[in-house]
């Protein structure tokens, strides 16, 4: 209806250019220590950050919640900081169980319309798994598909859980796959769907889809079935490599979770969410309490967050050189971490890094 239709529309969409809001030359960048190994983490991206002279002022905010009515929120200062600066490292955040909490990572979702969820997986020289060479970027549609959290029991044992699929979220998704592809090498989109049974859904998603590649000339544009590419990209990843892949929201999550496994899992995993009012990067990770204190976690997924955010920022070369000097490291492997094989604590391996800046 024209009421279902308002109610989910949103301005026009568009890959905003990152303008940011700076103070005496520097960007300020809110960060979110987070929970569990988040503050050891963040320190070790602090120390590297600041030895590599990266022009931004951290402002760091807590976002333990307050429960008002029973109902868990983020506190006022957290989302004005986001809300002024735009950009956000977070670490991650343990979502409460239990009545009344909704998860902190959803609500920012919410609140800043986070809706394109980058998720890049590259090989990592000098960590053995499976394949080398793997080079995937899935960008998965961040807010509706099958987390709109629209379900009911029409009766008793039958439940209904609605896909929500909008033409205007759709579209805002593949205008910044597009994007991406044309800014960063990769002429290359892939539409992934299951059009063939959710032919009204997934078949507005790949509309829209094709609608923004008449847009964009120059990037190849092509469409694949989910399970298809799943078969595919576990026998043989490579030709993944120069292309973005694009997608609803569960296949994305799925679908990024079986890349990760291709390169050793999610602690080397970073993750932008981008949105219209702020983009928020983090690793895909969460808080690790069964290591948290131990002084030995990886914030390599963290550091390549920020790396990722760095390039969102256009702060290129500050991104090319703290990058290079993390994967030499690691790929000489004398001072990786435990999760890699290492027996480096996290400041010595936040150490090594320094050294070669
Ligand atoms: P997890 O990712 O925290 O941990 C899974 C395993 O991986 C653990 O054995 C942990 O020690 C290890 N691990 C994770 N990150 C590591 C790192 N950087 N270095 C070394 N080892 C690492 O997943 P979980 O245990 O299922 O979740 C713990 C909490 O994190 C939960 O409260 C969950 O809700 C939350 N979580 C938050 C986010 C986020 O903020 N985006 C994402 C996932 C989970």
């Amino acid at each position: 209806t024209s009421s279902a239709r308002q109610a989910y529309a949103q301005p026009a969409p568009t890959a905003p250019a990152f303008v940011g809001n700076k103070t005496g030359g520097n960007f300020n960048v809110t960060l979110i220590p987070g929970d569990g190994i988040g503050p050891e983490i963040s320190e070790s991206i602090k120390a590297i950050f600041s030895t590599a002279k990266v022009p931004i002022s951290w402002e760091e905010v807590d976002v333990t919640p307050t429960i008002v009515d029973g109902v868990s929120t983020i506190p006022a200062d957290a989302i004005a900081s986001i809300k002024k600066n735009t950009v956000a490292l977070k670490g991650p955040l343990a979502t409460p169980i239990g009545k009344g909490h909704v998860s902190l990572n959803l609500t920012l979702r919410r609140t800043f319309n986070l809706y394109a969820n980058v998720r890049p997986c590259r090989s990592i020289e000098g960590y053995k798994t499976p394949y080398d060479g793997v080079d995937s970027v899935i960008i998965r549609e961040n807010t509706e598909g099958e987390y709109s959290g629209i379900e009911h029991e029409i009766v008793d044992g039958v439940v209904q859980s609605i896909k929500l699929i909008t033409h205007q979220a759709s579209e805002r998704v593949a205008r910044y796959a597009f994007e991406y592809a044309s800014k960063n090498g990769r002429p290359h989109v892939t539409a992934v769907h299951k059009a063939p049974i959710m032919k009204m859904s997934d078949g507005m998603f790949l509309r829209a889809c094709r609608e923004l590649a008449a847009e964009y000339p120059e990037v190849k544009y092509d469409e694949d079935l989910l399970d298809r590419v799943c078969l595919r990209i576990v026998q043989n990843p490579a030709p993944y490599a120069d292309r973005v892949m694009v997608m609803p929201n569960l296949y994305g999550d799925i679908l990024s979770d079986m890349c990760a496994g291709l390169i050793g899992g999610l602690g080397l995993t970073p993750s932008g969410n981008i949105g219209r009012d702020a983009s928020i990067f983090e690793a895909v990770h969460g808080s690790a309490p069964d290591i948290a204190g131990k002084g030995f976690a990886n914030p390599t997924a963290l550091l390549l967050s920020g790396i990722m955010m760095l390039r969102h920022m256009g702060l290129m070369e500050h991104a090319a050189k703290i990058e290079s000097a993390a994967l030499t490291t690691i790929a000489e492997g004398k001072f990786i971490t435990r999760d890699l094989g290492g027996k480096a604590s996290t400041s010595e391996y936040t150490e090594e890094i320094l050294k070669r800046l």
